[in-house]
């Protein structure tokens, strides 16, 4: 579980901005659901024979009443939920949009934390390919608005699971097929051969690795409708120019998904290379207790998105502070910190260096605050009612904007005018 420090922090706030824009703009609504949910819910909506339900899952019980509840480790399921506990498409299909923190016991390293955080879009009573390709479209235009150009975007790779029907005949073929390699399996994929044969596809195993690649494929299963439907996905996204692999080994860790899922992978990333799953899931909702109701959605793992952006050093963090306010000494302290409050009141964003440093030190965190000017207040200059206001950043250079003594009553409108001035050159820039 990791802290976010200010040196990160900015760059999370950024990020999570343009994300949410993206979302909003397509007309996806947020939806906020409590981070403990019973146990329950996880084991039979993700799969009691999956990774996260076997070992990853932070449970306890609730002594007042003995209930058995768990940290959310995935969010799919604790929305369908909400979708069925407030009746959410008694009105007609639904778009949401979410983000927060999920809970997984795994080993921690590189991109696989235990505390990590996920934003998501769940779609409710959509069955065609065209809201797998509008998500799709949607998270690439994500990569673009965080910076990524055509070379550095993550790579999708789609596959098609099919119908339970189909499945299970692929399941029973899949069974034979490691059978006949029993005594190469590792421990756990033995156990799962009987009870969930194909969570041994997504084995992390690379033991495994060329027995799962010559393994028989879902897509040598699929029923007329099936691949007519992702026919449908891939005429959309060649329709857009959404270029895009078919990965016939692709599974996902989940038993909720069929027909199309998804991953987005990025090189960069190392061994936990994919940033973004998902998938639909038709059969969910009626299994925890609603009607029958399509749905399709995925998750962006947050952490590693910021490990890529940061690597990629192309994502702007503009600092939000236009003045900066330092004194030189105890009088024109105490005078600053109601001066910046009246500063404030013109809407200005204000911070006041409250410390006892020198006015060195002062100007040096001055400089590093991104504000877009310093006001230094001396108790000489203050008795003729004045403060020297000087730019700090690059933009005001190139102005030639110079130090100026200011009335102090005149501050904020000198500050208004500049900042103005700033936008206006930009603009004229463009
Ligand atoms: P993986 O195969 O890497 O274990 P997963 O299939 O378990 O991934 P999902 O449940 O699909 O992952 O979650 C979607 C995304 O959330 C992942 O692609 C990843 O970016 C992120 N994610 C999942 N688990 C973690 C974790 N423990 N720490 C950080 N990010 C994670
Ligand atoms: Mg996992």
């Amino acid at each position: 579980m990791n802290d976010l420090l200010p040196s990160s922090s900015k760059l999370w706030s950024e990020t999570e901005k343009r994300v949410k824009a993206v979302f909003e703009g397509y007309g996806y609504d947020e939806i906020r659901t409590p981070i403990v949910e019973h146990t329950d819910l996880f084991a039979r909506g993700i799969g009691q024979v999956t990774d996260i339900v076997e070992k990853e899952m932070y449970s306890f019980v609730d002594h007042l009443n003995g209930d058995s509840l768990t940290l959310r480790p995935e969010n799919t399921a604790a929305i369908a939920r909400a979708v069925v506990e407030h009746n959410l498409i008694y009105s007609g299909p639904k778009k949401l949009w979410y983000y927060g923190p999920m809970f997984r016991h795994e080993r921690p390293q590189r991109g696989r934390y235990r505390q990590f955080n996920q934003f998501g879009i769940e779609a409710f009573g959509f069955d065609g390919p065209e809201i797998e390709a509008e998500q799709l479209f949607l998270i690439s235009r994500i990569w673009k608005v965080l910076g990524f150009d055509l070379l550095s975007m993550p790579r999708l790779e789609i596959n098609c699971l099919g119908s339970r029907q189909e499945r299970e005949s692929y399941k029973s073929n899949l069974v034979d097929y490691f059978s006949g390699y029993f005594n190469d399996l590792d421990s756990d994929s033995k156990r799962r051969l009987k009870s969930n044969p194909l969570r041994i596809l997504d084995s992390k195993n690379p033991n495994l690795g060329d027995m799962i690649m010559e393994s028989p494929k879902m897509s040598s299963f699929l029923g007329a409708n099936s691949k007519l439907h992702m026919d449908g996905l891939c005429e959309l996204l060649d329709d857009f120019g959404l270029s895009y692999k078919i990965n016939l080994n692709m599974v996902r860790g989940l038993d909720y998904y069929n027909l199309t899922v998804f991953e987005w992978k990025h090189d960069s990333l190392g061994s936990q290379s994919t940033i973004c799953g998902g998938g639909r899931y038709d059969g969910l909702v009626e299994m925890i207790g609603g009607k029958p109701t399509p749905a399709f959605g995925f998750a962006i793992g947050m952490e590693r998105l910021i490990d890529i952006i940061k690597q990629q050093d192309n994502l702007e963090t503009s600092s939000v502070l236009d003045l900066y306010v330092v004194h030189l000494g105890e009088k024109s302290k105490k005078k600053s910190i109601v001066f910046a409050e009246e500063i404030r009141n013109s809407g200005l964003q204000v911070k006041v260096d409250v410390s006892n440093s020198n006015i060195k030190t002062q100007m040096k965190r001055a400089g590093a605050s991104g504000a877009a000017f310093v006001a230094i207040f001396g108790d000489s200059e203050l008795e003729l009612g004045c403060v020297t206001v000087r730019p700090l950043s690059l933009d005001l250079n190139d102005n030639k904007l110079l130090q100026k003594s200011v009335p102090l009553e005149t501050v904020a409108e000198f500050l208004l005018d500049s900042v103005k001035n700033i936008e206006r050159n930009k603009c004229e820039k463009i």
